[in-house]
């Protein structure tokens, strides 16, 4: 019996009308000021000519140097604002066939449900001052950047050695006019149309080498005994060497229940009951590689749970994951204050 076929992938129940406005995307510049610095040293001659202004470095710790924050700030602000300008228009939008207010696969495997709740509502993030601030929008950017450039070279190194890896949709056109990913939408809202559900993959593998180097034949057949037949989905993330550690010990579904949730969508929506998900160490590029295979009940658990918060009015319908605001859980939540502050 096909293992699919016990998924509901229509969520075919309606949805209430009128959304929450967007959390506010951030100023072009941040307004922070900078760090009261002492009296800047005069410029001093070195010989030949060269004049080095002090006051520029005049700190022994990097991160206090005027001119490290400084452009920090201005670099973080223009990344962020653009970034943000991309974002409305293009997926931000509400353009193309995914509703404004959706679940993405990318966190539909978030542990809590209300959080899921607070994203999928667009409940502003409560407010932090910007000392507070885990990162700045910025960093949280570049390190997006980073994983588009591990994806992107990932793809083009499968490539090399003889994988046939589609990022694309062969001869269609994505929401933003591009190429479109591989993926799925469901739960299509009877009043627009639009669906409320949706996820894309890095890749898809439609075929492994035919052929290698007489002295890679074995791993070739432990490659082919591992993903089976094509096609598999592949799904590509970047990690610090920490991050990649605890992956490498304990396995994608015991280290990130998120990505682990992602891939189960995408399987079961796409009917690829496979995903070869990598990791690539930024700190010293080495590949953390597993194949995961569909779960058919975990993944009916999510689409249920994603179901009830598409038909859900508010966050307050759904039980917090913690007894207590002090678990180390909710520590990062972006909503942590507005939760613990209702019901
Ligand atoms: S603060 Fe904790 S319980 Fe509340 S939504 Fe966030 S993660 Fe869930």
């Amino acid at each position: 019996m096909d293992p699919l076929a016990a998924i509901d992938l229509t969520l075919k129940r309606d949805v209430p009308k009128g959304s929450k406005k967007s959390p506010p995307l951030g100023p072009p510049i941040e307004d922070k000021p900078t760090k009261a610095s002492k009296p800047a040293p005069e410029p001093v001659e070195t010989g030949g000519g060269q004049v080095i202004d002090f006051s520029l470095v005049r700190d022994t710790d990097p991160g206090d140097r005027p001119v490290v924050g400084a452009l920090s700030r201005i670099l973080d602000g223009a990344i962020a604002y653009h970034a943000a300008e991309r974002y409305k228009k293009g997926r931000g939008a509400g353009n193309g066939q995914v509703a404004k207010k959706r679940i993405g696969a990318g966190y539909i495997g978030l542990e809590c449900d209300r959080q899921l709740a607070f994203k999928y509502h667009k409940i502003p993030f409560d407010e932090r001052a910007p000392e507070d601030e885990f990162v700045t929008k910025g960093e949280l950017q570049r390190h997006a950047e980073s994983g588009h450039w591990a994806e992107s070279k990932t793809v083009d190194w499968f490539r090399e050695a003889g994988f046939i890896v589609e990022t694309e949709v062969p001869g269609e056109i994505g929401y933003d006019g591009g190429p479109k990913q591989h993926g799925f939408y469901a739960g299509v809202d009877p009043v627009t149309g639009k669906y409320r559900l949706a996820g894309e993959v890095d890749g898809v593998i439609t075929k492994l080498p035919e052929s290698v180097p007489e002295e890679f034949a074995l791993d070739l057949a432990t490659i082919r005994e591992a993903f089976g037949e094509p096609p598999i989905i592949w799904e590509s993330k970047k990690a610090t060497d920490k991050k990649w550690k605890k992956f490498k010990k304990v396995g994608v579904r015991d280290a990130d229940p998120k990505y682990f949730g992602q891939l189960q969508t995408c399987m079961a929506h796409m009917q690829v009951p496979r995903v070869l998900f990598s990791m690539l160490n930024l700190d010293n590029m080495k590949y953390f590689f597993e194949i995961i295979d569909f779960d058919p009940a975990y993944a009916q658990g999510l689409i249920d749970r994603a179901a009830k918060v598409i038909t859900s009015q508010s966050p307050q319908e759904f039980a917090r994951m913690a007894a207590t605001h002090t678990d180390h859980r909710c520590r990062f939540c972006d909503w942590k204050q507005s939760c613990w502050e209702m019901r």
